[in-house]
């Protein structure tokens, strides 16, 4: 099998409801975006799949979480922005734009980093 990864950064603010500590006070993260899909054929040009192609998926999807509060836009009204539930929600962004996808690629992790040090990572 093969796999590829593109990395993409936005900064957000967000607040964890129910969270007993600082992080349930409004604050902000410069966030971090990997996506890793895998496949396991190469195109005739022996590409798994374009990474500016899915650099473009993934920017159109952070782009909308740039610069805003979270916790104000869907599905993060209800559902807590935690770096989890962000990992979650692009994973099937991600996964819903590649669906055209001949080539049999397949998302197969998607990593929110909140700090350097700190990440959350769905896979299904
Ligand atoms: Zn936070």
């Amino acid at each position: 099998m093969f796999e590829i990864t593109v990395e993409e950064t936005f900064s957000s603010g967000h607040a964890l409801r129910g969270y007993r500590g600082k992080c349930e006070n409004p604050h902000g993260h410069n966030y971090r975006v990997r996506v890793a899909l895998t496949g396991p054929r190469l195109n005739s040009i022996g590409l798994l799949y374009d990474f500016k192609q899915l650099k473009t998926i993934i920017r159109e999807e952070t782009e909308r979480l740039d610069h805003q509060y979270l916790n104000d836009l869907e599905p993060f009204r209800e559902m807590n922005p935690s770096a989890e539930n962000l990992a979650r929600f692009l994973f099937e962004r991600v996964r819903d734009q590649l669906q055209h996808n001949p080539e049999g690629v397949t998302v197969r992790t998607v990593t929110v980093y909140e700090t350097d040090i700190t990440a959350a990572v769905y896979s299904e």
